[in-house]
């Protein structure tokens, strides 16, 4: 899951990490008092909060040098389509801003920490070369981003934050103000169970200061459970209306670009399929893993979300039997498809217990379900249909 930086910079504050003085705002006039009364000073940023990064090169983060300026930029930036290399051509709809005091910025670096697979540890990342795409460093220059693997059990300690801090080419009050910060940062990241934790930029003022200027936070969907408060920070604008409706049912749902639906029971079938189909010439139109119990029940839910995708031009079942056995998924499809009357062409495959029996259901349905006698197969089959 992800959040809006207005909402990791909450998190924060609650650490004790330095951010600047913000508060997110609905409409325009509500980005105007806020900044009149709750930021003050008088010069002001007005973000556009999306879940994505690169707003600033996309005209979603403006300053302001009075009241004036704020409600001119606010109402340019709120209700904008904000285009930024991480939405795709078709944009954010941008429905929130967070108006925040502007600092006066001396440099701008990146820090970020995330789970490392390889080493099983948390990594600190840190690197002088922030505010721009850190993804373009680390292809081009690696050696710029500085790594300290973190030990799970004791946690980021002070001599690793000092050493970060002094790599970074930090000296007096700017090192010591960093070193708090890498500190509180590890404390906020291993405390909300977070996947990620990334401050780009983040700056150094003349006067010492070392403050989170942009904040991204994403959390893994299967830790939800034991950090229930941010859940109240999903923001459903910001998420697929299938995949969330496909979250409803328990299904394991990712809308892609193609034109066939896939319905498959186990993530790495449901992967073997994918690329079986683009192997066959055709194209996924989804991603979707009904789980373990492939019935009546989840088969329909399935095709419902599957159907709601107007690309989806044919359908590809793939069902493994193993504890759940094929004639009962075969029975499920076929009650689920009178159902629902699905139109579309239909390409089964059952493989597992009781596989034979469950090719004879299918044929005795009455349906015209393609049925094919292995994967590959069910790929030339759906991929023919979509070209005749
Ligand atoms: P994004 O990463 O989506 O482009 P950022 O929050 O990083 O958005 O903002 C982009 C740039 O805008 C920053 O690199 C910084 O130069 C400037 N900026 C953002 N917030 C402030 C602020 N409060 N004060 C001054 N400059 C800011
Ligand atoms: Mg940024």
């Amino acid at each position: 899951m992800k959040i809006h930086e207005y909402q990791a910079k909450e998190i924060l504050r609650k650490y004790n990490v330095p951010t600047p003085k913000g508060q997110v705002a609905f409409s325009v006039d509500e980005a105007v008092s806020v900044a009149k009364d709750v930021v003050k000073g008088n010069i002001w940023v007005v973000k556009a909060q999306i879940h994505a990064g690169g707003r600033g090169k996309g005209g979603g983060v403006k300053l302001a040098r009075s009241l004036k300026e704020v409600r001119e930029v606010a109402s340019q930036i709120l209700g904008m389509t904000l285009v930024t290399h991480q939405t795709g051509p078709e944009g954010r709809l941008v429905k929130r801003l967070l108006v925040e005091q502007g600092v006066n910025i001396d440099k701008e670096l990146y820090v970020g920490i995330t789970l490392d697979r390889t080493t099983f540890r948390n990594v600190f990342m840190a690197s002088t070369e922030g505010g721009m795409e850190i993804e373009k460093v680390a292809e081009e220059s690696p050696e710029k981003i500085i790594k300290v693997f973190i030990d799970p059990l004791i946690g980021l300690q002070a001599h690793e934050a000092r050493e970060l801090a002094f790599k970074l080419g930090l000296t007096g009050l700017q090192h010591k103000n960093a070193v708090s910060f890498f500190l509180a940062l590890y404390k906020a990241y291993a405390a909300i169970d977070a996947s990620l934790a990334e401050i780009n930029p983040l700056v150094v003022t003349k006067e010492g200061e070392v403050i989170a200027l942009d904040a991204k936070m994403n959390f893994d969907d299967n830790a939800l459970y034991r950090i229930k408060d941010i859940l109240e920070y999903r923001d459903l604008d910001e998420e697929d209306p299938l995949e969330i409706e496909a979250s409803k049912f328990n299904l394991n749902y990712i809308k892609l670009d193609g034109n066939v639906g896939c319905m498959v029971n186990g993530a790495g079938l449901a992967m073997g399929t994918m690329d079986i189909i683009k192997l066959a010439g055709g194209e996924p139109a989804n991603f979707l893993d009904v789980g373990g119990s492939a019935n009546k029940e989840t088969v329909a839910n399935g095709f419902k979300i599957i159907l709601s995708d107007p690309n989806v031009k044919a359908i590809l079942i793939n069902i493994f039997g193993g504890i759940v056995r094929c004639d009962r998924v075969a029975q499920g499809v076929i009650d689920a498809a009178k159902e629902i009357s699905v139109k579309l062409p239909i390409v089964v495959r059952l493989e597992g217990t009781n596989a034979p029996e469950a090719r004879k259901l299918l044929a005795a349905s009455g349906l015209t379900f393609e049925v094919a006698s292995s994967l590959a197969d069910a790929a030339q089959k759906v991929t023919a249909v979509l070209r005749a």
